[in-house]
């Protein structure tokens, strides 16, 4: 898709710091980390919000929920917890209009969030 900044992510036209990738996802840390792990888990496939998934992206979601446990036990934050969010739109927080999710941990969470 063109303008997004994931998909020049995605397509290696930005530089981002690449933790995991395979045919389906990425992950790259956040730019700007809210907790000391932030890693966003990103679909290669553009997607606009989680309003536009179809049920043909079931296992594509799956899968990213199993990346985000393996990422989660890599940097070592899965034995005291962390937090997998999505934002979805202007009113819930959501800036970049390709789908991603926030992996968070290395802290105490608050919650609800702002
Ligand atoms: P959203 O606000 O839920 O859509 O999340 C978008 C996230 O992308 C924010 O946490 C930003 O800090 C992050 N972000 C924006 N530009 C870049 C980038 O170039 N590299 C890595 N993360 C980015």
């Amino acid at each position: 898709m063109e303008n997004c900044l994931f998909c020049k992510i995605i397509d290696g036209e930005i530089d981002s710091d690449i933790v995991y990738e395979d045919e389906q996802v990425i992950a790259f840390k956040d730019i700007n980390p809210q907790a000391p792990t932030h890693i966003l888990i990103v679909p290669k496939k553009h997607i606009s919000t989680l309003l536009d998934l179809d049920e043909e992206d079931n296992e594509l979601i799956g899968h990213i929920y199993q990346v985000a446990n393996e990422l989660a036990q890599r940097e070592g934050i899965a034995e005291d917890g962390f937090r997998v969010v999505s934002n979805c739109k202007e009113a819930g927080g959501q800036t970049v209009f390709h789908i991603h999710y926030h992996l968070l941990g290395g802290r105490d969470l608050q919650w609800p969030p702002g």
